[in-house]
């Protein structure tokens, strides 16, 4: 038995599945998650001492890497004055001015713990502001577990084949209203039907929770559009889209503003953290100057803010996104290439420095129907070969690829001589 096995058995004993968010636990991809004892760069070990080349990166925030020595160092220093106050920092102002300055349409901005804390609170928000109770959202994205938000959700909810979640009342559930992604008509039609009833739709500006679909042309200013004739709100979920796919966002990339937008996963460089923000005349609608209740202990924490305040400032130094996607671009190239080198049906997407790879005959992969009718079983030889071969990717089909500044050449050159390898099993 190796020790992931030992501490898998062991785990599954005071842990629902051994682990703390479904996904970790190999159930898509079979066999015994690894558990991970350290993390450098690119890099990361298990128990058993096997080093991996991690494209995980977490879930997305590692996007300067693991184990960043200036986040860790800020860390570590803001530990010596106290792990939390509960009330008001400068380095809260900090945040709050560094994210207004590299995503211009936040305004101003809330912190809170994680992502599902920010995509519920905006959609709170979006409800107050407009007085209204209905909202969009699209078939395969996945906005955290907020019950309203786990209608046909993404990520593990669709790993596990639960696309509803037991436990949401239907009552709640009723006001959510699911469309096709990257089908702006979708979205017209059930704002015919119920558009003075709709406070908001909540989009993941490039979808990473059914692998990774980036919105076709014209989509996100479909939206746009749509929210404006209707008067309802924008939100940009960009937890994964968050200084990843550019520096401002998916928002920047694209040129398309929204009302509000979520944030988490970089913003926290590893921390806990999570943040919403946008125009002023709607935020403002939140407690204490407005009456939406919002709310947490621990948001604005000293510590997360001081090690997101050190990811933010090396995120803008000049030409670190363009080193990035070039990697990221040949690391997918790379990958198509020897897929059909090797006769394997595969296309690959891209966005920034989010990537996904879909073993499947359709030229360019758009929507979830696509993606979930991907070949998994492929996928899953693939994921293990890769494993044995030191490449940790996402233990599911459905999950996107994230890299980061330090997955250098000589990084996705390993990598790619592992698929050589491996694609040659298929
Ligand atoms: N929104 C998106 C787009 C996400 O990808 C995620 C998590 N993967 C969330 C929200 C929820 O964030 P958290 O897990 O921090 O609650």
């Amino acid at each position: 038995m190796t020790k992931s096995e030992t501490l898998f058995t062991r785990a599954q004993k005071t842990i629902p599945g051994g682990v703390n968010s479904p996904v970790r636990a190999f159930k898509a991809v079979g066999g015994t998650p690894r558990f991970i004892t350290k993390a450098d760069g690119a890099y990361m070990w298990d128990v058993d001492g096997k080093q991996y080349i991690d494209y995980i990166q977490s879930w997305g925030p590692m996007v300067l890497g693991h184990n960043n020595p200036k986040i860790r160092e800020a860390v570590i220093e803001a530990s010596y004055s106290g792990l939390s106050f509960g009330a008001p920092t400068e380095a809260e102002v900090i945040m709050a001015e560094t994210v207004s300055k590299l995503v211009p349409s936040m305004e101003m901005v809330r912190m809170v713990n994680s992502g599902t804390e920010a995509t519920m609170s905006a959609i709170r928000l979006a409800r107050g502001y407009t007085g209204r109770n209905k909202i969009v959202k699209f078939e395969g994205c996945y906005h955290g577990h907020a019950d309203s938000l786990l209608v046909k959700a993404g990520s593990g909810a669709l790993t596990l084949g639960v696309p509803s979640s037991p436990g949401v009342p239907a009552n709640v559930a009723e006001h959510t209203l699911t469309v096709e992604y990257n089908n702006v008509d979708s979205v017209k039609e059930v704002f015919a039907e119920h558009g003075n009833d709709i406070a908001c739709i909540i989009v993941e500006p490039v979808a990473g929770n059914m692998n990774c679909i980036p919105p076709v042309e014209g989509f996100l200013e479909g939206l746009r559009a749509v929210c404006d004739e209707y008067e309802s709100v924008l939100i940009f979920d960009e937890v994964m889209t968050g200084f990843r796919v550019s520096r401002g966002g998916a928002q920047e990339r694209y040129g398309v503003k929204p009302d509000l937008t979520c944030l988490g996963k970089v913003i926290g460089g590893g921390m806990p953290v999570g943040c919403f923000g946008g125009r002023k005349d709607i935020i403002t609608h939140i407690a204490p100057t407005g009456p939406v209740y919002q709310a947490g202990t621990l948001s604005g924490n000293p510590v997360a803010m001081a090690a997101g305040l050190a990811a933010m400032e090396q995120l803008q130094q000049p030409n670190l996104y363009d080193s990035i996607f070039e990697n990221t671009q040949a690391l997918v190239d790379g990958m198509q290439a020897l897929a059909d080198k090797h006769n394997i049906s595969l296309t690959t997407n891209v966005a920034g420095s989010m990537f996904g790879i879909f073993f499947t005959d359709v030229e360019k992969v758009t929507n979830y129907k696509q993606a979930i009718n991907c070949n998994t079983e492929q996928f899953n030889k693939f994921y293990h070969g890769m494993l044995n071969e030191g490449v940790y990717l996402a233990p599911a089909s459905y999950e996107a690829g994230f890299v980061s500044k330090a997955h250098d050449a000589d990084v996705i050159a390993k990598t790619l001589e592992a698929a050589d390898r491996v694609f040659a099993t298929l």
